[in-house]
Order: C-alpha cells, then structure tokens, then sequence
C-alpha cells in the first residue's frame, strides 16, 4: 500500500493551491483528480473574473493557464484520471479507482457538480450545465428554449437568453422565485418568455430535431406538454462528497468542518465548493482555504513530540 503524508483529493483551484502550500511548508503530497485535466470549474468561467485580485481575469481558462504555469504545479506530478471512491476513517486507507493509498492527512477538494434531472437523463437536446448564456447563446439564435429553475442562474440565463430565442418558457417547481429582487423584475419584463409555475418535467420525447416535455403541473389550466429546441437545466449544484460518506455535512452534500478546515476524524480536512455550500462558492475562498488546512496540519506536526 502506498503511503503519502498529504493525500488531495481534486485538482481544481483548492486541490491545486493546497499543493502549492504544502510544497512550501515542506510537506510531501500527492494530488489525485478524477478527470484528465486539472482545473475543475475553473474552465467553465466564461465570464469575466473581476474578484480575485488583483488581477482581472477574461475568463477561466486564462486564470487556469497561468494557474498551471506555476512552478510548483509544473514540477507536480498529478495523478490524472484517479477518483477516490471511499475511505475508511479508522485505519487512514484512502480507496481509488486505481489502488489503495494509506494517508497521514487527506485534504478534500472534490468541489460541486450540477444536480441532474432524472426525467431528461440522455436526452439529447438538454444543454450542458456548462452551457455559457453569455459568449454560447448566440448558438441557439432563434430557437424555442425551456429553461428550469427559479434560482439567480435560471433566471440570469433566462434573460441572456432572450434576446436570442424565439420564445422562452421558465419552468418553475415551486409559486415563487427564489431568485434576487432585480433579477425577478428583469425576467417579468422580458417579451418572449412564459412563466410556468408549479411545473416539472415527467418525461421527453423527440419530434425530429425538437424536444417534447411532458409536464406534471397541480395547475389545472396548465399545458401538459410543450415542444421546445432545447432545455436547460439551472437547478443548482451538489457538493461532491459521495466519496466521503461517513463524514459530517450540511444542507445534505456539503462537507461540515471546523475553523481550521478539519473535519472528524481530525486527519481529514475539506475546503473549497465542497465545504462551502452553493452560497459561497468562490475562488478566493477556496484558496484561502487550502493555506489555511495545510498550514493547520504544518503546525500540527511541529508540536508533535519526536516520538510520535
Ligand atoms: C459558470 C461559473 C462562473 C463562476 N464565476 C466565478 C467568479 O466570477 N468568481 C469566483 O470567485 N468564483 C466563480 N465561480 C466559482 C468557482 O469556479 C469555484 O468556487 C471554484 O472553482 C471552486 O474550486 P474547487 O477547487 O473547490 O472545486 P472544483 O473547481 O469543482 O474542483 C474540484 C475537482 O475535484 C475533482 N473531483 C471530484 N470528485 C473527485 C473524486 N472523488 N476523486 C478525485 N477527484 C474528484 C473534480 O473533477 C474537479 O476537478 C464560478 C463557477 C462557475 C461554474
């Protein structure tokens, strides 16, 4: 069994400047990411990043690219295509993909992924949950659009939208709009979009190119199916922590820890999206957190007695 005294899990921004501190603490790690690139989200910011200063990113992978051309993260070594599938708290063993790894320390930074809906799974003219109504929407120019959800995304992608589609229906499960006040007061004024509350998704079918959605509404009035072009989803982002099952959360996926960034047991840390919730989800934050976990387990081992 492989031993590592830093094992990350996750290779985007959090994952990747815990890295960097324990390169600079002194302390030998190893990070793991699932996917065949590292990054993590970073790479679906189409939009401009003005709040990690002191820079103005154009978007994401701009911030990326100089992200990777660190020194540190040039020397890394990350192992790619790795995902963690379970550890057992107790003996410290960390289980991937590949092998079993034995940890002093596990950081988590496995970040959040976009909740799915079931009813559409494989449907072909659902828009990925990365779709960016900003630089993408001129791509379904003229076309009819459902977007679902009531949140700030759905109803920010609702009015990028507009301009660009035909018509637009706004599917919403609940009577009300969780969304901020200006974001509600643009959307009721936009000329092409319908409102449906009450309302979700039971099932698709395909009409050649265009998309069927049967629709489950307590309204009665309420239409039992549209035909759109394409759908999409905006209904929010789940911690991904299905890994790390036996650890405590909140709001049912997010990872809970202490102020130091330490979860129970006390050899397991989480920072970045995965620890913060939808609600704080930032770039800032996640990197603050990674000095904040490795500088915690780097004074930890300083007031270790030797004989330890
Ligand atoms: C469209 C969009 C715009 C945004 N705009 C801004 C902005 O302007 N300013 C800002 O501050 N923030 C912004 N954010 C949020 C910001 O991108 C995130 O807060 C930040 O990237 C989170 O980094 P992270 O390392 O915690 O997680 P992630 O970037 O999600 O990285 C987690 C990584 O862990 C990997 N992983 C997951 N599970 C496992 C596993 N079991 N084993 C191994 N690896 C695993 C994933 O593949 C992923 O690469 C935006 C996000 C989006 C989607």
């Amino acid at each position: 069994m492989e031993h590592v005294q830093v094992l990350i899990a996750g290779g985007g921004i959090g994952g990747l400047s815990a890295a960097i501190w324990c390169r600079r603490l002194g302390l030998s790690c190893l990070l793991l990411e699932s996917k065949d690139v590292l990054g993590g989200q970073l790479s679906q910011i189409h939009n401009e990043i003005p709040d990690f200063p002191p820079r103005v990113y154009p978007n994401g992978t701009a911030l990326l690219e100089e992200l990777l051309g660190h020194p540190v993260i040039r020397q890394l070594r990350p192992r790619l295509g790795e995902t963690i599938l379970r550890i057992d708290a107790n003996t410290h063993e960390v289980h991937t993909s590949h092998q079993v790894y034995r940890a002093d320390y596990l950081i988590i930074a496995t970040g959040v992924s976009p909740n799915i809906i079931p009813a559409l799974a494989d449907c072909p003219r659902v828009l990925s949950p990365w779709f960016s109504t900003t630089s993408q929407a001129a791509t379904v120019k003229g076309q009819d659009i459902a977007v679902i959800g009531g949140g700030d995304r759905a109803l920010e992608s609702a009015s990028n939208l507009s301009p660009y589609a035909r018509h637009m229906y706004l599917l919403v499960r609940s009577d009300h709009l969780r969304a901020r006040s200006e974001w509600v007061d643009r959307v009721n004024r936009l000329p092409n979009l319908q409102i449906m509350w009450h309302t979700e998704v039971e099932r698709y079918s395909m009409e050649n190119d265009r998309i069927q959605l049967e629709l489950r509404s307590e309204k009665k009035e309420a239409p039992n199916s549209i035909t759109v072009d394409w759908v999409l989803p905006r209904i929010g982002v789940r911690g991904n922590s299905q890994a790390f099952a036996s650890l405590p959360v909140f709001d049912e996926h997010y990872l809970q820890t202490d102020q130091t960034q330490r979860s129970v047991p006390e050899w397991i840390y989480a920072i970045g999206d995965v620890a913060n919730g939808a609600a704080y989800s930032s770039i800032s934050l996640a990197v603050g957190q990674a000095m904040k976990a490795v500088k915690h387990i780097s004074l930890g081992l300083q007031q270790q007695p030797e004989y330890e």
